[in-house]
């Protein structure tokens, strides 16, 4: 996954498009991300006894990864990862713009 957790994002396409939040879960199987404050849906919670009250809660719906573009902590721009290096250990993110390695 070239997205990662508490990486910060933005929505590159769809109806959320120039949204921006951090990631708060990576759905690796499902190519997936869940964006803070993206795509947020309500949703009701029946009371479950008698004289309580029903609550809505927040639930962030995830959005495919294709459609997020990482925030270079560096240069501060959207940009596309690339890799430098060989292996699992030693490959490390790049900023395609400014070319700096991402942590
Ligand atoms: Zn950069």
């Amino acid at each position: 996954m070239k997205i990662k957790k508490r990486d910060n994002v933005m929505i590159i396409s769809g109806r959320d498009r120039g949204q921006k939040g951090r990631v708060l879960r990576v759905l690796a199987d499902k190519n997936r991300v869940v964006v803070e404050g993206v795509r947020v849906t309500k949703k009701r919670i029946k009371p479950r006894r008698e004289g309580e009250k029903g609550q809505t809660v927040e639930v962030p719906q995830s959005v495919h990864v294709s459609n997020v573009a990482l925030i270079c902590p560096q240069c501060g721009e959207p940009t596309k990862v690339g890799y430098r290096g060989q292996g699992a250990k030693q490959k490390k993110r790049i900023c395609r713009k400014c070319k700096k390695t991402i942590d």
